[in-house]
């Protein structure tokens, strides 16, 4: 006799040991014998009306395949059972059984949101086939306050062909991003692992968030982006949480970039963020970040700030944001591919570049575009008075130089004092290099 044959003879006897009964209803269910185990688990919840038995019984149903059953049992019970992560996972099974894939979706989704090791990656991957969904909305539950925040997963449509410039920055992206993240086996052979952090810096508008898109076009990644301060924004105690469901459905949906502005207001050097949110939030992140605790292979967190000399410097350790890269304003050859960028859809006629981008020295990205959008207007003016299309000249864009002034003087005096004074372990000298160029 086996073990689980003895303990069934001493379950005739003490047919109410419920402990007993519950160890065989294990037995059987590892050695596949689920309508025993399905029995063994009803005697118990009949008597006890508890959670481990109540699973027990779906379980084994899910594995016989009954999912009528198991859906009339999960739908008595979620009610009562509030934030039941294995409820809404059983729900999620059955729905998908049902071919009522986006219903089975959000239960799903649901579920993994209270409880991780619900993960399921395949039967994720199923039900994103069926609902066609390219756009993933992640929905994160404050369980206390009953409120959401989205964070939006994309493949983002733009890449490198769309950026302007900056081909210092794409050069040392594609080899220490793009390379690892398409071909992770070759770093794993090597005892390394694809992914982990960059921080982006540099002044306001010069592409930061755009060059970061565009690195997940490159390589066909997810890629979502969140702002510190909206996270703050959540109620004391759903940071943490939001910042900790929204890497997990990143870890699921790898290769994903994670774009991370305004790192700067998490650190704790900020003045006036010495809060208890702020230390709580900074640790989240940590923990998050370090790779000892968490997979985060093929999961690349990129963060963004103006004010890098405001970065907690535990958040620039080693396997954290240990990658610091400037992202200057564009030089006059960037700026004329940003000139051309912004105005390749727009009707245009006898542009000089050369000369227009020689004018805006210190202009960022943002503010070409801004000028291309203030010559635009003026252009549509004289439209409406001629009543046919006038193209947009250089002219027109030369008005709005003379309105539009650069933005990223202020940065650059600030950045230059830094670099000059408090420049520890040569963290700044990318600045100094562009004053250097810059004379
Ligand atoms: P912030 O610090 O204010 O968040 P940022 O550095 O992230 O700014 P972006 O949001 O990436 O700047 O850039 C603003 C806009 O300027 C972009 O959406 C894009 O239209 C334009 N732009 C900036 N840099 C470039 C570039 N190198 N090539 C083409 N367009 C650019």
């Amino acid at each position: 006799m086996d073990e689980l044959q003895v303990l069934i003879k001493a379950l005739e006897v003490s047919a109410d040991n419920s402990i007993l009964r519950s160890h065989v209803a294990k037995l059987q269910f590892e050695g596949e014998r689920y309508e025993e185990a399905y029995e063994n688990y009803k005697i118990i919840y009949d008597q006890e009306n508890d959670l481990e038995s109540l699973e027990g019984m779906l379980k084994s149903l899910l594995e016989l395949e009954d999912y009528e059953e198991a859906l009339e049992i999960v739908e008595d019970e979620i009610e009562e059972r509030q934030n039941w992560a294995f409820g809404y996972k059983v729900l999620s099974e059955c729905l998908y059984d049902e071919e009522e894939y986006e219903e089975a979706k959000t239960y799903y989704e649901k579920a993994v949101e209270l409880d991780t090791n619900l993960r399921d990656e395949e039967f994720y991957e199923e039900l994103l086939n069926h609902t066609g969904k390219e756009k993933v909305p992640l929905k994160v539950i404050n369980f206390s306050a009953g409120e959401e925040i989205d964070g939006e997963f994309e493949k983002p449509k733009i890449n490198f062909e769309n950026v302007a410039g900056l081909e210092d920055v794409k050069e040392s992206i594609r080899s220490n991003i793009i390379f690892p993240l398409q071909n992770p086996e070759i770093y794993r052979a090597y005892g390394k692992s694809a992914g982990g952090g960059i921080l982006l810096y540099g002044p306001p508008g010069c592409g930061k968030t755009f060059i970061s898109m565009a690195t997940a076009g490159e390589c066909n990644a997810h890629f979502v982006s969140i702002s510190i301060t909206d996270i703050l924004d959540m109620y004391l105690g759903e940071s943490e949480k939001n910042l900790h469901t929204l890497f997990e459905t990143a870890r699921l949906k790898a290769p994903s970039i994670i774009f991370i502005d305004e790192i700067d207001a998490i650190g704790s050097s900020r003045q006036g963020m010495k809060n208890q949110t702020s230390r709580t939030l900074t640790n989240q992140l940590l923990i998050e970040l370090d790779s000892t605790r968490n997979n985060n292979e093929n999961l690349l967190v990129i963060g963004a700030t103006n004010m890098p000399w405001y970065v907690d410097s535990a958040i620039r350790r080693p396997g954290r944001f240990d990658r610091i890269q400037f992202i200057p304003p564009p030089d006059t050859a960037a700026r004329i591919e940003i000139l051309k960028l912004h105005l390749k859809d727009r009707p245009c006629e006898d542009i000089d570049y050369t000369f227009l981008a020689k004018k805006m020295k210190n202009y960022s990205g943002a503010d070409i575009k801004g000028v291309c959008d203030f010559a635009s207007d003026r252009a549509i003016k004289k439209a409406m008075k001629a009543g046919k299309i006038v193209p947009i000249n250089t002219d027109d864009l030369l008005s709005g130089i003379r309105i539009l002034k650069p933005s990223t003087i202020e940065w650059l005096k600030t950045a230059k004092n830094y670099a000059t004074y408090s420049n520890q372990s040569g963290i700044y000298d990318e600045i100094l290099e562009y004053f250097e160029k810059n004379k």
